[in-house]
């Protein structure tokens, strides 16, 4: 069967027995393998996942379906699978077999959802265009109409994750967000990405990043799908101590467009540097939402500039802490070496890309003694005041209205090595993961070279109820051409 259906289709279909979960698995199976060039999966669990299937239909047949029971998706490789290989994308890892599960890919497995497998992403979550991990890069299944030849990257970190729903190899998939690695992947392969208010998944189990940032959400083609995925992934987890401790709405049930007498913020800050592409899609999106009864509101995010370069000393701070514990002893790879030191040496020195490194680098130095204060402790006063910046803006309006990426998809070959350019990548998306908000990209147009764009919604702390029916109002507006791209 086709897996050209959302996974909201795909639950309809099963509850009225229009086909079976084993029906399901193996077309998304055969899907996978025949697109197996895309690179979007490290370790794939098909055979696990046809006995899952077997199961699910057993329940369905009794009338015991679970909430997301049989339909199958796929774990972004940083979420900790028991019994099965957890590589973070990374060579360090490429051997290491958790003894326990994550609580968001066991939430998800609880509720019956189905997983095909681990999906390739930046190493350690590293990176804007999945050219950073061990396993090789990932393709976008989208084609830009000007170069049709050209491979293009799907984003990055969760550039596996985005890339398989965008092919139909699986209906949604887990992602994590610490600066924009679920809505700019998202936006590049024309799906949909909510990374919710930090703390309202839990972070046990995933592999850490940045952990005053870091947080799990899901992507899936639409809305809807979102929304019913990030149900059953959100929970409250006291192994978490940053978990909020908040019940989740039913999102599914709540879910209606909004936009009637909403007040949307423009920050003026977004607008600066916006290429003519960007301008228009985003001038859509006014329309849309003007359409509909929204008031658009001009607003100030005028800590907007020093954003990257806040997350750019505590992301990397941070990272620098928790890589500390790959040292060839506790966990993963180790070559071994004379002294102990040196196996220390040898094994970071193998076991680690060029990026990590240079985080790691980056992180020790704003860390060392003296320079402690002057790095790290004013950057979290000035992540302090972006977050103010928020909250002041959340006095006058309901809800943000920004583009999720510069640009449309980038070649495989066209980066210039040049860091710096990729992090401006995350232009728009990290100033939400220093506030702590939730922000959702919706894909709503293509670029003049047919390839797709997306339209950030920001929100205040918990309003992801909010960010869906919005984000609703534009997905029902803009037609997205979903499928195109399969
Ligand atoms: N692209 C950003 C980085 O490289 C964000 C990554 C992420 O959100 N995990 O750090």
């Amino acid at each position: 069967m086709d897996t050209k259906i959302t996974l909201t289709q795909a639950k309809k279909m099963l509850a009225t027995k229009e086909c079976s979960s084993t029906e399901l698995v193996q077309s998304f199976i055969k899907e996978a393998t025949a697109k197996r060039d895309l690179n979007c999966f490290i370790t794939e669990t098909f055979d696990d996942a046809l006995a899952q299937a077997a199961e699910a239909d057993k329940r369905i047949a009794s009338g015991n379906a679970l909430a997301l029971d049989g339909l199958p998706i796929a774990n972004k490789d940083l979420y900790c699978t028991q019994g099965v290989r957890t590589t973070a994308g990374s060579n360090i890892l490429k051997n290491f077999i958790p003894p326990y599960e994550s609580t968001v890919s066991d939430n998800l497995k609880k509720a019956g959802a189905i997983s095909l497998g681990k999906l390739n992403m930046d190493e350690f979550a590293m990176g804007s265009g999945n050219l950073n991990s061990a396993y090789g890069p990932v393709i976008n299944p989208w084609r830009s109409t000007a170069d049709p030849e050209k491979d293009l990257v799907p984003g990055g970190s969760s550039g596996g994750s985005a890339a398989a729903i965008a092919a139909g190899l699986c209906l949604g998939a887990t992602a994590s967000d610490t600066g924009g690695s679920i809505r700019q992947p998202a936006a590049f392969c024309g799906i949909t990405g909510i990374k919710p208010t930090y703390g309202l998944c839990s972070r046990w189990g995933m592999v850490a990043f940045a952990s005053s940032l870091d947080q799990a959400g899901p992507m899936a083609h639409t809305i809807a799908d979102c929304a019913l995925l990030l149900q059953h992934m959100a929970s409250y987890d006291d192994k978490d101590a940053t978990s909020l401790n908040v019940t989740i709405p039913d999102y599914t049930a709540n879910l209606k467009p909004a936009a009637k007498g909403l007040r949307v913020g423009l920050p003026k800050e977004y607008l600066e540097g916006l290429n003519q592409e960007g301008q228009d899609l985003l001038q859509k999106g006014i329309n849309w939402l003007k359409a509909e009864g929204a008031e658009i509101v001009d607003i100030s995010l005028k800590m907007t500039a020093a954003a990257l370069p806040t997350y750019y000393i505590i992301a990397p701070a941070e990272a620098s802490a928790n890589l500390a514990r790959y040292d060839g002893v506790r966990y993963g790879a180790r070559v071994d070496s004379l002294t102990l030191d040196e196996m220390y040496q040898n094994t970071r020195h193998d076991g680690f890309g060029a990026e990590v490194k240079r985080r790691i680098m980056i992180g020790t130095y704003v860390l060392s003694a003296g320079y402690y204060d002057a790095y790290y402790t004013r950057a979290q006063k000035v992540k302090k005041l972006i977050s103010q910046d928020f909250d002041n803006a959340f006095e006058k309006v309901d809800v943000i209205l920004t583009p999720t990426t510069p640009s449309a998809a980038f070649g495989l070959h066209d980066s210039n090595n040049d860091p710096v350019a990729m992090y401006l990548n995350d232009i728009y998306t990290v100033t939400v993961n220093l506030a702590e908000l939730p922000g959702i990209s919706v894909p709503v147009g293509l670029s003049n070279d047919g390839l797709p764009l997306g339209l950030q919604l920001i929100g205040p702390k918990l309003s992801e109820q909010l960010l869906f029916n919005v984000g609703l109002t534009l997905e029902q507006a803009a037609q997205f051409p979903h499928f195109k791209a399969i």
